[in-house]
């Protein structure tokens, strides 16, 4: 892979696709008030692999500035030509789609399969949105009154912060971009400090695509919380739509509440994975791969408590350690590894002190459970069984490749024990019995659940969580209503 940090230029050259590393403020690419810079690091081996712009909290202000001037014309824009504009974001994605895989796979981490299909899944995101912008449908009716009509439309919010985290830098960007360009706002989006390149190699295409200027604004920041602070207090502001950890979203929300700001925000997991006895073993086993392993297992969908009925648990155990251990470790953005690093150090730590807790309560490590040497920040696929329920990681979201398992006997048992979270992002349940999939499935307290497959994901269906997982939904028609008003007018006619 070629890359080149052309410092004169401030971009970064990756086969051939070009990163900007400044931020983008009302359509031009510039240093920041202060011109100093972070420096982004490739997990899988320490080195950096660029540096980027550092906004002040003076830049937060001036992309809000950009942002609102940008607003009248971009909402007032026919929805067809926001569809098509949003249509060529797709193509020119999926154009360089194999370049920005391997951006990924740099800045994050994760393991090419894998970055390509994030790729695959960003780009739907701007297809889906090119074809719901023309469809805003709102509603007429006549008053119970029979006096006076009741017409009811839906108008986009106005300026939006975005802010996404680093496991996704992609689709979180795009799941947010793409719906709220289609409702006919604007936005200033914040990716994560450890992950900003894609975002911004994104913007450029978006550019290229015909968004107008100002209509998408992109700052990165050491200073996060000083110049978000200054963003959401901004009148100019309407929405937040936050991606990221929970505790971060809570401080979020107590800091929309001074601006009365709308939010939606997708926050951490803790997915139960239920197999029961009657499960397809060969189905039970690909699914807990894949929502465990997607990403080495760093997403909050991610398979986080993997309860198995007693009948089927030693053969399931077996055939999963048997596959964990076969996966291949190795620097993300090589071919033929199939678990890339975790995103920094500290993540391994975390993963590992998990992993000890669990042992020192009386769980036993199947397969991996120790850090790997570096450099990078690597951790093995780990399979740990007899986790007793006390154990931190079966309240904690792991955030990667462990999975933990924990017997069960009844149905009643499973899905209590499913419930006994703060959490309620995604859940799986096999078995062959349709029955009792759909059954479980509406008892368990999650804004997702997957029957008898390990991926919820998809820009079509509703995403997003219940209980302390979030607010508010992504992708899907509701994904762009959130960034919409609804205008009510009494008409007498
Ligand atoms: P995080 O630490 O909460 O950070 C998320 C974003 O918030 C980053 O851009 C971060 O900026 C920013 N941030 C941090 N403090 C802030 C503040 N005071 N004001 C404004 N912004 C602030 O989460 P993460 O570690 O990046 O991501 C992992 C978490 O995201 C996990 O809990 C995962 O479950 C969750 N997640 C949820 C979904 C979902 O759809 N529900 C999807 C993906 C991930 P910096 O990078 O500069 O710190």
């Amino acid at each position: 892979m070629n890359t080149t940090d052309t410092t004169d230029t401030a971009e970064l050259l990756v086969d051939g696709l070009t990163v900007p590393l400044r931020l983008l403020i009302g359509g031009a690419w510039t240093d920041g008030a202060r011109g100093d810079t972070i420096p982004v690091v490739n997990p899988s081996d320490g080195s950096t692999l660029a540096s980027i712009a550092d906004a002040t909290p003076a830049d937060g202000t001036h992309a809000v500035g950009a942002a609102a001037a940008a607003l009248p014309g971009w909402s007032a824009t026919a929805p067809r030509k926001r569809a098509e504009i949003l249509r060529c974001c797709y193509e020119l994605m999926t154009e360089q789609s194999e370049q920005l895989a391997r951006l990924i796979s740099l800045e994050n981490g994760k393991a090419l399969p894998d970055a390509r299909g994030e790729v695959a899944y960003a780009a739907e995101f701007f297809r889906w949105y090119s074809e719901e912008a023309v469809r805003i449908i709102g509603e007429i009716s006549t008053s119970p009154s029979g006096g006076n009509r009741i017409v009811a439309q839906h108008q986009p919010i106005g300026v939006c912060a975005l802010i996404t985290p680093w496991n996704f830098p992609a689709a979180m960007a795009t799941r947010k971009l793409a719906p709220a360009l289609a409702a006919g706002c604007t936005a200033v989006l914040k990716p994560a400090t450890l992950t900003p390149l894609t975002a911004l190699a994104i913007a450029r295409i978006m550019t290229e695509a015909g968004v107008p200027a100002g209509v998408v604004n992109v700052i990165t920041t050491s200073r996060t919380g000083a110049v978000m602070d200054v963003v959401l207090a901004d009148p100019r502001v309407r929405k937040l739509s936050f991606t990221g950890s929970t505790e971060v979203g809570r401080h979020l929300l107590k800091q929309a509440a001074d601006n009365v700001l709308s939010c939606s925000m997708e926050l951490g997991g803790n997915a139960p994975f239920l197999v029961f006895d009657d499960a397809d073993l060969d189905k039970a086993v690909d699914g807990a791969m894949v929502a465990k392993m997607r990403n080495g297992g760093q997403a909050c969908t991610a398979a986080n408590r993997l309860y198995v009925q007693r009948g089927i648990h030693d053969r399931f155990a077996r055939r999963l350690a048997e596959r964990m251990a076969a996966l291949r470790v190795g620097a993300g953005h090589r071919d033929g590894v199939d678990v890339g690093p975790l995103v920094d150090d500290a993540s391994v730590r975390k993963v590992d002190e998990l992993v000890q807790d669990a042992v020192q309560r009386g769980a036993s490590v199947e397969v991996g459970g120790a850090p790997l040497d570096g450099p990078g920040f690597f951790y093995p696929p780990t399979v740990v069984t007899g986790v007793p329920v006390d154990a931190r990681m079966v309240t904690e979201e792991i955030f990667g490749p462990v999975a933990p398992l924990i017997p069960f006997d009844t149905e009643e048992e499973a899905v209590e024990a499913a419930n006994s979270t703060e959490y309620g992002l995604a859940a799986y349940v096999f078995t062959e019995d349709l029955g009792r999939g759909l059954r479980v499935a509406e008892r368990l307290e999650s804004g997702m659940v997957a029957v008898n497959r390990g991926l919820v994901s998809d820009p079509a269906a509703p995403f997003g969580g219940v209980k302390h997982s979030g607010l508010g939904r992504e992708g899907a028609h509701e994904g762009m209503l959130e960034f919409t008003e609804t205008k009510y007018i009494a008409v007498d006619w």
